[in-house]
Formats: C-alpha cells, sequence, structure tokens
C-alpha cells in the first residue's frame, strides 16, 4: 500500500457521515453492477463475521436489526441484502467501522506497516561511530 493510499484511507478512517454514505451507495452500486468485482474481493476477505451489528448501524439504523446493543440479531438474516452479506467488500468499509470488524483483507499489508517510518537523523561521525560499536557488539 502506498502512502497516498494509506492518507486516503486514513482519512476514511475518521469518516464522516458523507463518507459513509457515499461508501453505502458504492457497496449497493457494486453488488448491483459488479458483482464480479465484489466476489473477487471477497475471496482475499478473511475471518468472519462476530456478528458485532456495527455495519447494520452504517448511516442509519437498520430497521431489521433486532436483539439489543449488546447482542444485536439481524431479524432477516437469511434473506438479508447483497450489500450486507458482502461487507466489508475492501478496506474502506473496514474504515467506516474502525476496522473494528472479524474480517480482515489478507493480501494487502497491515496500514501500520506503512505508517511506522521513523526519519533516521544524518549520521555525525560519532553517531556513525556509535552505529559501527553496536553492530560489532
Ligand atoms: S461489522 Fe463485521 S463483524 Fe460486525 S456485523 Fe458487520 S460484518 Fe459482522
Amino acid at each position: 500500500m502506498t502512502n497516498r493510499q494509506l492518507r486516503k484511507l486514513m482519512r476514511s478512517a475518521s469518516a464522516t457521515h458523507l463518507t459513509r454514505l457515499g461508501n453505502k451507495l458504492r457497496r449497493f452500486f457494486l453488488c448491483a453492477v459488479k458483482p464480479d468485482y465484489v466476489e473477487q474481493m471477497i475471496q482475499h476477505r478473511a475471518g468472519e463475521c462476530v456478528q458485532c451489528g456495527k455495519c447494520c448501524k452504517l448511516v442509519f439504523k437498520c430497521p431489521f436489526l433486532g436483539g439489543t446493543d449488546e447482542n444485536p440479531r439481524c431479524m432477516v438474516y437469511e434473506g438479508r441484502p447483497k450489500p450486507c452479506v458482502a461487507f466489508p467488500i475492501d478496506e474502506r468499509d473496514l474504515a467506516d467501522v474502525n476496522f473494528q470488524c472479524g474480517y480482515f483483507f489478507t493480501d494487502q499489508k497491515a496500514p501500520a506497516s506503512d505508517l511506522v517510518q521513523i526519519p533516521l537523523p544524518a549520521f555525525s561521525r560519532s553517531s556513525q561511530a556509535a552505529q559501527k560499536l553496536a553492530t560489532d557488539i
């Protein structure tokens, strides 16, 4: 994942309602118009749904979401719409639920691996010596 992609992802990680609405519409569009793409993305998905119900409350609370806050239940689980079955289609969807989902994507680097970049200061002679000493030990 490039830094540009990561920045874009982090922006969506603090998703506004508008971003979440856009992503909800995107999921409906992809499931209706690009089912092959959705299937392809689902192949890269690992983990399992822990039925937390977070994706059922994006933008608005689904009217078919029953149960309690601690134990949410989908009342139409067997016949739920394709965008519900397909959630998350990609990491943008995970960002919508602040990455608190039982699913994750296997073929992409974890965002943190790109995020943690500590710029090293230019080495002075003494720090070069210290580094050599450290490698010699
Ligand atoms: S957010 Fe993820 S784990 Fe929670 S209900 Fe939706 S798909 Fe399942």
